[in-house]
């Protein structure tokens, strides 16, 4: 017997026949005598309608509020799925995120796990209850409604099974496992058997968005066993997230190509040159909570000096606010931005054993005549942003010239 937390994604639960079959499968799993916590994301598209909905009423929704508004859509299908389960004969029981009390800090629309109270799930699964718990939402210390932003469903379901020391947390998804890169833009992506834990946090925080980036997180941290699977399909093992790196001699190079069109450049020019004006830049951004991704800062010439640096794009017009208002108190010369950029990475634990990959990156794309505007690398990843027009293709090039089709 063994602990399982399921963790069924929008497409998964996007219909009443969808939830039915989710029922049937948790019905599966309790006929082998496995206990089953199942976390469930909204239907697919509403959590997307009730952010539109929100912003109908005010531009930039009150971020309290729109968490109050959000979380909502996991209240929706916690309920059904647990009718499901009682129509299938099981005995089950649903909980919201501040009903469990999954803590969090009181970072309204991305808010962070601080603890789980598991007590009582528990007891619940003691005494045979299919406990089914609603993923993105949870409670901070002063009792407000609180959402772990896009995609949080993936981090409640392993910040649940690390909480209650499961035998594995299973990912079901609209395709059955991570693949080479997003099987919707490349038809000829590969499905990855396995996929080592520091690929997988290069990955989702590069643009993969099968995985949220702090479920890879927690996993890693505690050591919570992590499969992607299709709830689609009945046979198939999806894509192990494992800490050891292939023992196989033909570890691919690269294992994956990731991407994000979700962002944005910001550059200052004419910054005086001196010590301290990357920390008066920044500092104004961190304090806005701004997420800052890749840094570039010219060498200076004649005093002065360049910095470019590219944020989430919903978060551009925010940033460029704070640092039109931090302009003029350094006293630098102007403040331009694009926000249709994008973001195309190849990743892979290889890297670090071959050198020559990042002027293989840039030969293909110039083959192309796609032109790099900014470059960053680290030991397992090489980034590149580009003109969105391009990524597609650059996703596609890059694909084949790794040879990951084969
Ligand atoms: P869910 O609603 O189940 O959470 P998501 O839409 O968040 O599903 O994530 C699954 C999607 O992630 C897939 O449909 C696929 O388009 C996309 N995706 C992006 N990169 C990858 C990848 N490398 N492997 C698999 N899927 C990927
Ligand atoms: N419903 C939320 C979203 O669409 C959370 C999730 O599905 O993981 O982002
Ligand atoms: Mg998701």
């Amino acid at each position: 017997m063994a602990l399982i937390v399921q963790k069924y994604g929008g497409t998964s639960m996007g219909s009443p026949e969808r939830i039915k079959n989710v029922a049937r499968r948790v019905a599966r799993f309790r006929a082998e005598g496995h206990q089953v916590v199942v976390v469930v994301s909204a239907m697919s598209g509403e959590t997307n309608r009730l952010i539109a909905l929100a912003k109908e009423i005010q531009a930039t929704p009150d971020p309290r509020e729109l968490d109050v508004v959000i979380s909502t859509g996991e209240q929706v299908t916690i309920g059904l799925l647990c009718m499901a389960l009682k129509d299938a004969g099981l005995q089950a029981k649903s909980y919201t995120g501040p009903q469990v009390r999954i803590l969090t800090d009181d970072a309204f629309n991305k808010a962070r796990i601080l603890s789980i109270d598991e007590a009582n799930i528990r007891a619940d699964l003691d005494a045979g209850q299919v406990v089914v718990v609603a993923g993105f939402q949870g409670v901070d210390e002063a009792g407000n409604i609180t959402t772990l932003g896009r995609g949080g469903s993936d981090t409640t379901g392993v910040a649940l099974a690390a909480a209650l020391k499961a035998d594995e947390c299973q990912i079901y998804t609209d395709v059955d496992g991570v693949y080479t890169t997003d099987p919707r833009i490349v038809p000829e992506a590969r499905k990855l058997d396995t996929v080592t834990f520091e690929e997988m946090l290069e990955m989702a925080s590069l643009g993969s968005k099968v995985l949220q980036i702090r479920s890879v997180e927690f996993a890693g941290k505690y050591k919570v066993k992590l499969r992607v699977l299709s709830s689609f399909q009945d046979e198939g093992e999806g894509t192990l997230i494992t800490v050891e790196e292939g023992k196989n001699m033909e570890q691919p190079i690269i294992s994956g190509i990731a991407f994000n069109r979700d962002e944005a450049k910001l550059t200052v020019l004419g910054v005086p040159d001196r010590p301290g004006i990357a920390y008066q830049l920044l500092g104004p951004i961190a304090d806005a909570n701004i997420d800052v991704d890749m840094i570039i800062q010219n060498v200076g010439r004649d005093g002065t000096t360049d910095f470019s640096f590219t944020v989430n794009r919903p978060e551009f017009e925010k940033a460029k606010a704070v640092l039109e208002s931090v302009r003029q108190h350094i006293g630098a010369r102007e403040i331009i931005g694009d926000n249709k950029i994008c973001k195309v990475s190849a990743v892979g634990v290889g890297m670090r054993s071959h050198p020559g990959v990042a002027s293989q990156m840039f030969r293909a794309l110039a083959e192309e005549g796609i032109n790099i505007q900014m470059i960053s690398t680290s030991e397992i990843k090489i980034s590149v942003v580009l003109d969105e027009k391009y990524l597609e293709l650059a996703v596609r090039v890059l694909h084949r010239s790794f040879g990951l089709d084969k």
